[in-house]
């Protein structure tokens, strides 16, 4: 039961922040567009939508929703795949696509996100990484949480090969990117080395803001379809856009040279994919106005929080510093509780495949982990950060987040 107490705090929180949920509104109507345009530009049809099997060569379903992200992204090409198993398959994809050995990737934007290390492998080595592959590795550190374009000036060579740009937070405190950002990120690497392949790990800022990074001089991007852009009804899968011959590249990584995107049955997938995407704008408009609430909640409870309520926003990751590993379970009880799928299941801090620090995880949605439903997880370590995102209706993470209040 939410009390009176906190309903009153909704009533409030609500009043202050009604420009920023306006603005969200703004941005699905204008992605909406742009998606219905290239619907019916690209003559989607019912045809579409038929599953295919085996080798499934000549799937016209897979073939037209690959052409319809690449409209989208504003990409020469695009590989849109439910065969990629999340979005760091996807991430790796390009990078083992394109890096041969002893060439040099720079993260540009600080450390990757967590499960990126193992890829990459020299913070975290691990078996295949790249650096097994004799890639070399090096990172630009952030400035006081925000990107250091004079060091990447510095550090970027004639002998880089792909500056790595992570558009999302992940798990940190710092800002996420915004596309004008991207712009600058991707104009000071090009300066110093025009062949340098400007890569966005795009996870989690899909449909956030009106332009993506492609349109800013990106070369390439990738992410999952169980964030953003599946719109919450994609089951699984990957995407990559961008330049043609990057995506080549990278179709004979997923696949096997010489196959590329040619191949790859969609198993009753299609339909899910095309409406997820149509769906996406507004799904991510309700993440976004959820993350909002929560911000102007739990900074009136005095918690920090990373955007605050009336930050500009572009990904759906909400932070709050909650101080202490008894608040962090418990918020993410809290959400796991007032979840539509494994309500009753109360969640325990563990081991991940990929995750360095213990993670908690409160995902009660019904894509298992999909993390544009409403979805807690945190990685045991000071300051006890909660990330809090997703969320395919406004109504009900408003509920889960007055809920979580209460209990901390
Ligand atoms: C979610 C995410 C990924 C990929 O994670 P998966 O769980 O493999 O889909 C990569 N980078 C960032 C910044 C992310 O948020």
């Amino acid at each position: 039961m939410v009390t009176e107490k906190f309903l009153k705090l909704k009533k409030k929180i609500l009043g202050e922040v009604a420009e920023n949920f306006s603005r969200a509104e703004e941005i699905s109507e204008i992605n909406t567009l742009k998606i219905l345009n290239a619907m019916c530009a690209l003559k989607v049809s019912d045809a579409h939508f038929k599953t295919s099997t085996g080798y499934a060569y000549g799937d016209i379903g897979r073939e037209k929703l690959d052409e319809l992200f690449a409209e989208i992204f504003k990409a020469e090409a695009a590989l849109v795949r439910t065969q990629f198993v999340s979005g760091t398959h996807a991430l790796a994809t390009v990078l083992f696509g394109i890096l041969r050995p002893n060439d040099e990737l720079i993260s540009v934007t600080g450390e990757p996100y967590d499960t990126m290390q193992t890829v990459i492998g020299w913070k975290n080595p691990a078996r295949g990484s790249l650096k097994e592959f004799g890639v070399n590795y090096k990172e630009v550190a952030l400035q006081n949480g925000k990107v250091d374009l004079a060091a990447i000036k510095n550090s970027v060579t004639t002998k880089t090969k792909i500056a790595l740009i992570q558009r999302s937070r992940g798990y940190s405190m710092r800002a996420p990117l915004t596309i004008s950002d991207i712009e600058k990120i991707c104009a000071t690497v090009k300066n110093v080395n025009p062949n340098c392949i400007t890569f966005i790990d795009n996870c989690y800022g899909e449909f956030v803001e009106t332009r993506e990074p492609v349109e800013v001089g990106a070369d390439i991007v990738a992410g999952s379809l169980i964030k953003n852009i599946g719109g919450g009804l994609a089951p699984t899968g990957g995407y990559i856009c961008g330049k043609s011959e990057l995506v080549e590249l990278s179709s004979y990584r997923l696949t096997a040279p010489g196959m590329g995107n040619e191949l790859g049955a969609s198993l009753g997938t299609p339909r899910l994919l095309y409406q997820g995407l149509f769906l996406a704008p507004h799904v991510t408009a309700q993440a976004v106005k959820a993350a909002i609430f929560a911000a102007g909640i739990f900074s009136s409870l005095g918690y920090k929080t990373s955007p605050l309520p009336n930050e500009p926003r572009s990904d759906i990751i909400q932070a709050i510093e909650l101080k202490s590993a008894d608040k962090l379970i418990k918020f993410c009880r809290a959400v796991q509780e007032f979840s539509p799928v494994d309500s009753f299941a109360a969640p325990e801090p563990a081991e991940m495949p990929g995750y360095a620090d213990k993670v908690i995880m409160a995902a009660g949605t019904f894509v298992q982990g999909a993390s544009i439903e409403l979805s807690a997880d945190a990685p045991l370590r000071e300051p006890y950060t909660v990330f809090l995102q997703g969320g395919l209706t406004f109504e009900h993470a408003a509920i889960a987040i007055l809920h979580a209040a209460q209990a901390v």
